[in-house]
C-alpha cells in the first residue's frame, strides 16, 4: 500500500464515537426541523397571522423605519444557542412574522398607491409557498417538469392577445423586467454582431460602433443593459417624446439618419408600452414600420403596461405589438403575483437561443430528446431559476382572464376618474392625461414660491411617508419634482383618492408654515 492509499482509507473509517454522534445528530433534525407536524403548526401560526393581515382594511401606506432601529430589533429576535440546534420559539417566530409585515409597503391597503407592485392575489401567495417547500427550479425539464410545460401553455394563451405564428415565437420567464430587457438586447446583438459573442469588441475593427435608440423616458433598466453589453452609455440615441410622453414619431427618422451621420450603427430600437414615470404607450406600429424599412430589431418593453393585452378594451394600446421582435412583460406588476414573475416573448423562436452560447456538459445536451426540448436554461440568464410561471398560470387556470381584465379595466378607469378630479381642484396641476393606472401631478397652493421652496412635491412625498398613511411617489417630469400615483389595489376608490389630497393639502400648507 502506498502513502496515498493509506491517507484515503484512513479518511473513510469511522470510529464508533464518530459514528454515534452521526446518528445522533440525524435524529435530531429529523425530530425538530424537518418534522411535518411541526411544518403545519408553524404553518399555521403564518397562515392565521396573514390572514389577520389582509382583513386589516385600514388606510395605511409605508411606516418608513429608522434602520438601526430595525437592524436592533432583527438582532434581538436571534437565537444565541449554536452548539446544539436551538428549539423553536414560537413567540420569537411570530413576532418575526409580524416585523416583516409591519415594515412592509402596505401593499393591500388603499392607502398604498406609490409603487408598481401588486397587492398580490392571496392564492399566488399559496403557491409560492409550495414553489418554496417542493423546489423545482425551473431551467431545465427534469427538474421542474409542470413549470417547463406550463410555460409553454402560458405563452400561446398569451400569444391570442399578440397574435404571432404558432410554433415559431417563444416565451422564456426571467427573474424580473430588467433581466427581461437585458436578455433582450443581448439576443438583438447578437443577432446583428454575431462575432461579438466570441470575439468581444474587437470583433468590430472599424465597423461603426452599435447603437441603440430609446425614448428620453426609458427605463433605466434598458441604458443599464447598454452599458452592460459594452455598447456604452454614449451610444444611446435618444428619442424625443411629446406632451403626452410619448416617442415622437415624427422625430425617430431624423434622429436615426442623424445618428447614422455620426457613424452610430442603430440596431435595435427599444418602446416602452407603459412607462414607468407616467404609463405613457409609445407607438409601436409606427415604430415597427420604422424598424422593418431599416431592418433594426423592436424590442418593447412593457413590463408595467404589457398586461394591459388581457383586456379587450385595453389591448389597442399596444397596438403592432405583433410586429415587435421581442417583448417583455411583468406579471409581478399588473397581472398581482408575488415578484418577481416576467415573461420575455421573441417573434422567431430561433433568435431566442442567440441571447447565449454555452456548452457545459453538466446540463447541456447536444442533441435535444423529448425531455431537454422544453429546457428553458438556453434563453434564460439564470442556472437555477424559481419556478416563476406556476403562480400566474394557477390564477390563470383557475379563474381565467376575467379576473384580470376586470381588475386592469378598473384601475386604469380609476386611474382616469382621479385625472378629472384633479382638473376641477385649481390648486392641483395635472401632467399627461393617464393612459394606464399611473398619475403624475403637482400641489401648487396660491401661495407657493417655487424660488423658495423648489423641491415642494418632493417634501410633500416624503412627509406624506413619514405619516405613514399614504405611500406615493414621486419623480422627476421635465426635471422638475412631480407626486406619483400607482393603482394596483381594486379596494382603492375616489373617496380614498380625495383623501389624500386632502392629506396632500393639509401637509402642504404645514411645510409651508414651517418654511416661513
Ligand atoms: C418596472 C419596469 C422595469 C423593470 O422591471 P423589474 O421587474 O423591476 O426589473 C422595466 N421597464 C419598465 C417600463 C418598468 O416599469
Amino acid at each position: 500500500m502506498n502513502m496515498r492509499d493509506n491517507r484515503s482509507s484512513k479518511g473513510v473509517c469511522l470510529d464508533s464515537f464518530e459514528k454515534d454522534s452521526i446518528a445522533e445528530k440525524r435524529n435530531e433534525l429529523y425530530l425538530d426541523v424537518f418534522d411535518p407536524q411541526l411544518f403545519r403548526k408553524n404553518a399555521e401560526i403564518v397562515i392565521s397571522r396573514l390572514e389577520k393581515y389582509l382583513a386589516d382594511s385600514s388606510i395605511r401606506g409605508l411606516a418608513l423605519t429608522n434602520p438601526s432601529v430595525l437592524l436592533q430589533a432583527a438582532k434581538e429576535m436571534m437565537t444565541e444557542e449554536h452548539e446544539v440546534i436551538a428549539s423553536l420559539d414560537e413567540e420569537k417566530l411570530g413576532a418575526i412574522i409580524d416585523l416583516y409585515i409591519k415594515t412592509g409597503i402596505q401593499v393591500h391597503s388603499p392607502g398604498s398607491m406609490g409603487r408598481q407592485f401588486s397587492g398580490v392575489i392571496p392564492l399566488a401567495g399559496i403557491f409560492d409557498l409550495i414553489s418554496s417547500i417542493v423546489n423545482q427550479p425551473s431551467s431545465f425539464y427534469e427538474a421542474g417538469q409542470l413549470p417547463n410545460v406550463v410555460e409553454r401553455i402560458m405563452a400561446d394563451e398569451f400569444n391570442r392577445f399578440i397574435g404571432w405564428e404558432p410554433g415559431r415565437f417563444t416565451m422564456v420567464t426571467t427573474s424580473g423586467g430588467s433581466l427581461a430587457n437585458l436578455t433582450a438586447l443581448l439576443a438583438a446583438r447578437n443577432d446583428r454582431f454575431p462575432r461579438i459573442w466570441s470575439e468581444g469588441m474587437c470583433a468590430l475593427e472599424r465597423q461603426s460602433p452599435p447603437a441603440i435608440a430609446v425614448s428620453e423616458d426609458a427605463h433605466y433598466s434598458v441604458c443599464r443593459a447598454v452599458g452592460i453589453l459594452g455598447i456604452g452609455e454614449e451610444q444611446i440615441v435618444r428619442l424625443p417624446i411629446n406632451q403626452e410622453r410619448q416617442i415622437c414619431i415624427e422625430k425617430v427618422r431624423p434622429a436615426l439618419e442623424e445618428a447614422a451621420e455620426r457613424g452610430m450603427k442603430v440596431f435595435c430600437i427599444v418602446a416602452s408600452a407603459g412607462t414607468t414615470s407616467v404609463g405613457a404607450f409609445d407607438p409601436i406600429d409606427e415604430l415597427a414600420e420604422i424598424a422593418e424599412e431599416k431592418n433594426i430589431w423592436l424590442h418593447i418593453d412593457g413590463a408595467h403596461g404589457g398586461s394591459l393585452l388581457v383586456s379587450d378594451k385595453l389591448r389597442h394600446k399596444l397596438k403592432g405589438i405583433e410586429k415587435a421582435d421581442s417583448f417583455a412583460w411583468d406579471a409581478h406588476k399588473m397581472m398581482f403575483v408575488p415578484a418577481p414573475c416576467t415573461l420575455l416573448f421573441y417573434k422567431n423562436k430561433e433568435k431566442s437561443y442567440g441571447a447565449f452560447h454555452q456548452d457545459a456538459s453538466y446540463v447541456f445536451e447536444k442533441e435535444p430528446d423529448i425531455y431537454t426540448e422544453f429546457d428553458s436554461a438556453g434563453k434564460n440568464f439564470e442556472c437555477t431559476k424559481r419556478p416563476l410561471i406556476m403562480n400566474l398560470w394557477v390564477l390563470w387556470a383557475l379563474y381565467g382572464k376575467a379576473l384580470f381584465a376586470d381588475k386592469i379595466e378598473y384601475l386604469c378607469q380609476l386611474t382616469r376618474h382621479a385625472y378629472q378630479i384633479l382638473k376641477e381642484e385649481p390648486d392641483f396641476e395635472t401632467l399627461h392625461q393617464p393612459e394606464a393606472n399611473i398619475l403624475c401631478f403637482r400641489y401648487l397652493p396660491s401661495n407657493l414660491r417655487k424660488s423658495v421652496f423648489p423641491d415642494f412635491q418632493v417634501a410633500i412625498r416624503n412627509r406624506i411617508r413619514e405619516e405613514g398613511k399614504f405611500f406615493i411617489s414621486k419623480v422627476d417630469i421635465d426635471g422638475v419634482g412631480a407626486l406619483r400615483v400607482v393603482f394596483m389595489n381594486h379596494q382603492i376608490d375616489v373617496d380614498h383618492f380625495r383623501m389624500l389630497l386632502y392629506e396632500i393639502r393639509k401637509i402642504g400648507h404645514e411645510l409651508l408654515k414651517e418654511a416661513m
